[in-house]
Formats: C-alpha cells, structure tokens, sequence
C-alpha cells in the first residue's frame, strides 16, 4: 500500500541529504538523488506519491524484493533476541546461515567466510588465494567490477580502476570472452572461446605460472554488461588453474542466489572454483552481508595456521538471520526456479522482439532475471550509443532514455551505453509484462539517437 504522498517531508530529507550526505561514485554537486519514501515487492515510491517499478532490484540485489513480510520479521525476532555478538562465538544464526549457504554452494565449497558486503569478500579471497599459494600475482579481466575497496577495485576492469590504480597491486588484466565486441576478431562462439582460452594461457605463459596466485572471474559479468560466457570457457579456465596450481576464484556477488536461474552461476556451467564470493542476494540486502565460500583444500591450509584477516562485524547475527529467512523464502517460494522460467519464457523472448523493432538496440544478452540491451548508434558498426565511460553531454541520449522509462513509472539500470534488465527474481509476470511495455516506450527516445 502506498501511503499518502507527503512532499513536504520528502522536501526536508531532499535537504538534509544534499546538506550532509556524501554520495559514492558521484561528483556532489551533479547529482540529484531521487527521495524514496517506501517499498515493498518490485515497486517504490516517492514522496510525492509517484510509483516505480524497480528493474534495477537497487543494485542488482533484492532479489526477493523489498519488505519480504517473512525476512523482516526474522530480522526482528534476531534483534528481539540477540543483536549482535563478536565473532569468534558460536551463534546460531550465524551458524545456521552458514550451514544453509553451504549446502547450496557447489563441490567441497563447505566453509563459509563471513563479510559485510561484496568488495571485502574479494579482498579476502584474494588474500586467501596468495597465502595458500605463496604467490604474489592475481589475473583478472578487463570487462569486470569486483568492488570498491583498494584490491577490490585493483583487480576491476572498468574505469572506476584508474583514479586509485596504485600500478603496483600485482595484478594483471586479461581480456575474458565476448563475442558481441570481440577482441579476437571472432565470428563464432567456438572461436572466441578457443582464442580467449589461448590468450588466457598465454598470459600465464609471459607472466610466469610460478608467480600467479589467483585467477578471479565474475562468473557472468554484471556491471560490465552481463556477457554470458560461451560453454566451456569456464571449465577451460579451471583446466588451467588445475594445471598451473593456480586458485580458481568466481565471484557471484551479482550473479548469485537466484538471479541466474541457478543458485548460483557456477551450476549452469557445472565448474566448482576453489573460492566463490557473494554478497547482495544472500539476504537481498536488508542488512549489509557477504562472504567467501572455501574448498576443503584452502579451508585446510588455516587448519592449524591462522587465517590473518577478520572484520569486527563478520557474521553478524541480524545479517545472518536476514540470510537464512531469505534463502528459506526463496526454496520455499521456488524463488530460483521462477527466475529460470520467466527469464526464458517470457523476459529472453520479449527483449529479442523488442531489439527486431527498436535499431538502438544492437544485442540482447542474458539468463535468468540477468539481461542486458546494448545501445547503439549505429546496429552496423555496433558504435556504442554513447562513447565508453562517458559523462555530462556526451552521456544524453542514455540520460534521455532514462528519463522516458521513469515518466512512464520505471526505474531502470542504465551504465554506460546499456541497460540492464534485472529485477528481483520474484517479480510476477504481469509485472514484468507492465515494465517491458515501459521499456519499449523509453526504447523510442534512444532509437533517436540512431544514425
Ligand atoms: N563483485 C561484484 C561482481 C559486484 O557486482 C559487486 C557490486 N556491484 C561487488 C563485487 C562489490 O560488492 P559491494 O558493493 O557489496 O562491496
């Protein structure tokens, strides 16, 4: 239910924001930060009563929606009982959560590092992968986000790298597959796939095996653009690792719990890495949590020598308890497999008949509730409808389509020259339904931008 608008109350927090909040990733006074009075399932609103259809699941992490009647109350018989305790205690959410992660992770992935979000979740797996190996190195590709901390945001690909890329993380980037823009002047998915492989080894090759500790992937890249690996590169990548003694590490801090269609991404492609982080739809967000999931054999080589990392808040109870309700929810809910069926029944099919119609659409790509629309110019020379990392003029037409989707009642996630279609994974189908028809509309305002 929609409470009464009250646009004088979102007025006050509208100015307290821009008073006193300093907003991540933004040039302050450049941004205007919409006030949301409330929430609940795949809709917001504002203060002034205007209702949004979230696409964007936040950032890509309600995967069951917001004010989930059965989470919220987890939440509050856990603050009922117990708020908070240190972590080096035993704690029955804490343990629980824990217990359910790890029966759903793939393989021996069986002991659950707890963190408070994404980007600590790649600090540790990184730190874990370097002192199992005693290598100093870690690859990782171009077209890739991995969070905002310094080696998080060392081993990203996209821009937002370069401002603090200290040039001496250990890190080197590679190019992962993706046909759409291939590096490798491929024509098939056969092809990128084998030339991605030879590039990957050959990167090893010059940089020294002996000296790579870590191979981290996103298992479907997300911020990048949600690029779909071709079958077999992942299991091409784990070869590798296997025969380099190298540790595999996918992070599935966007693509995991539910929002593939899968548990997690790995499970469409049958690889198990030797570390697996996540984060976001582990308990949809409501209170900050990640974690890293840690193979028998990593797992034991902290067996009798600590493990030299922790975080005063790793597997807070209200988190965890958050965590287990939400991964209740989504098996009892049949969560993950309403996902697979609405992303390839109706979401996959609408999008490809939105891209026949719409010639700023150059490719539809994605799984799940997982989908990307790559805008450009021009379909023929695939030029991007805005240049790469694009800001102020040169951005408009993304700004213009964006702009047509929320006056017709959508939020959308736009970066760079896409949008990302990617609501929470319980979305129903006339909803669904109500923001594609959105979609399509905003879709006009870009196909202007065509030449
Ligand atoms: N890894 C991936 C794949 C992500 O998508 C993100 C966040 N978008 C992160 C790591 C960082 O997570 P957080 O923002 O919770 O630190």
């Amino acid at each position: 239910m929609t409470p009464q608008p009250n646009p004088e109350v979102g007025a006050a927090v509208k100015a307290a924001d821009r008073a006193h909040v300093f907003h991540s990733w933004s040039a302050q006074d450049l941004i205007d930060p919409l006030a949301v009075a409330g929430a609940e399932g795949s809709h917001f609103w504002d203060y002034d009563g205007r209702r949004y259809l979230d696409f964007s699941s936040g950032l890509v992490f309600t995967n069951i929606g917001y004010q989930h009647p059965k989470v919220v109350e987890a939440i509050q018989r856990q603050a009922a009982h117990m708020t908070t305790f240190a972590p080096a205690f035993a704690v029955e959410a804490r343990s629980e959560a824990a217990r359910l992660i790890a029966e759903r992770t793939p393989g021996d992935l069986d002991k659950i590092f707890f963190t408070n979000g994404g980007a600590d979740a790649v600090e540790h797996a990184l730190r874990m992968a370097r002192l199992h190996t005693g290598r100093p190195k870690v690859l990782s590709a171009y077209r890739s986000y991995h969070g905002g901390t310094q080696q998080a945001v060392n081993v990203t690909g996209d821009p937002r790298r370069w401002a603090s890329d200290s040039g001496t993380a250990g890190v080197v980037h590679f190019w992962a597959p993706f046909l759409y823009r291939s590096r490798f002047y491929a024509e098939t998915e056969e092809q990128e796939c084998a030339r991605a492989l030879e590039h990957l080894e050959t990167t090893i090759a010059f940089e020294g095996p002996a000296t790579v500790a870590a191979i981290v992937l996103e298992t479907v890249p997300g911020t990048a653009g949600i690029m779909v690996p071709p079958p077999g590169y992942l299991a091409g990548v784990r070869e590798i690792c296997d025969r380099h003694g190298i540790v595999f590490v996918l992070d599935e801090v966007m693509a995991g719990f539910g929002r593939t269609g899968e548990w997690f991404a790995a499970d469409l492609f049958g690889v198990v890495p030797d570390l697996m982080t996540f984060a976001k739809g582990v308990n949809s967000g409501y209170v900050p949590l990640g974690g890293v999931a840690v193979s028998e054999e990593i797992a034991g080589t902290f067996a009798r020598r600590p493990y030299p990392g922790g975080l005063t808040y790793s597997g807070h109870p209200l988190a965890c308890a958050a965590a287990v309700a939400t991964i209740n929810v989504m098996a009892e809910e049949g969560v993950v497999e309403h996902a697979a069926d609405l992303g390839a029944r109706v979401l996959g099919p609408e999008l490809r008949e939105l891209a026949e119609r719409h010639p700023s659409v150059g490719e539809v790509r994605g799984v799940g509730m997982f989908w990307a629309l790559d805008l450009v110019k021009n379909r023929r020379t695939r030029e991007p409808l805005v240049p790469y990392n694009a800001t102020g003029d040169a951005s408009a037409p993304m700004a213009a389509f964006a702009a047509a989707a929320k006056a017709r009642g959508l939020w959308p996630f736009v970066n760079m020259n896409r949008t990302h279609v990617v609501p929470p994974c319980t979305i129903t189908e006339a909803e669904l339904k109500e923001g594609l028809a959105a979609l399509d509309a905003a879709l006009t305002v870009a196909d202007q931008y065509t030449e």
